[in-house]
């Protein structure tokens, strides 16, 4: 993909680096406003910062959206719908999480007894952006590091793995 054939517009990649372009270039998200920092993505979503130019389109259902971002406070009565809703959603998936809230519990870290801290103790976080409220900028750079795992992600040999393993157990 680096390697663009002189003249001919011919550009020659693997299929894994191909696919991998494509994957990382056109991903849906459903986004999740909790608090604050949902302000912060509105405004990344209007036209001065214009997120859909990374290719992302939002979705309101977790069936048809490769990330969520959750955006704000995480609070024990939310954990649980949030998790519902990673579980909806299909391989592969990602989570960006937003703002100190749902880093670590932000300003409720400590007398929160309502918050929980940390996403990451109910699903599995790709990328953190951290900041109260992060700034739409940060949110792009976010969106910038997801792009790149997604890029180098092995998909061939993650799918022999898997057979390996189902091989494995089988056994
Ligand atoms: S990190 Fe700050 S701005 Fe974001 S939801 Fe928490 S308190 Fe609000």
């Amino acid at each position: 993909m680096d390697d663009p054939y002189e003249g001919g517009g011919i550009v020659l990649g693997k299929i894994e680096d191909i696919l991998n372009w494509g994957r990382s270039k056109s991903n849906w998200y459903l986004h999740f406003g909790l608090a604050c920092c949902a302000i912060e993505f509105m405004a990344m979503n209007a036209s001065h910062f214009d997120f859909m130019r990374f290719g992302t389109i939002p979705r309101t259902s977790p069936r048809q959206a490769d990330f969520i971002m959750i955006t704000g406070t995480v609070t024990f009565k939310m954990a649980e719908r949030i998790k519902i809703l990673y579980e909806q959603m299909a391989e592969p998936k990602y989570v960006i999480s937003v703002g100190s809230c749902s880093n670590c519990g932000g300003p409720y870290w400590e007398h929160g007894y309502h918050v929980l801290k940390g996403v990451d103790k109910i699903i599995p976080v790709d990328v953190y952006i951290p900041g109260c409220p992060p700034r739409p900028e940060a949110f792009q750079e976010g969106m910038i590091k997801l792009q790149k795992k997604i890029n180098e992600q092995a998909i061939f040999n993650k799918r022999k793995r898997l057979k390996k393993e189902q091989s494995d157990d089988n056994k």
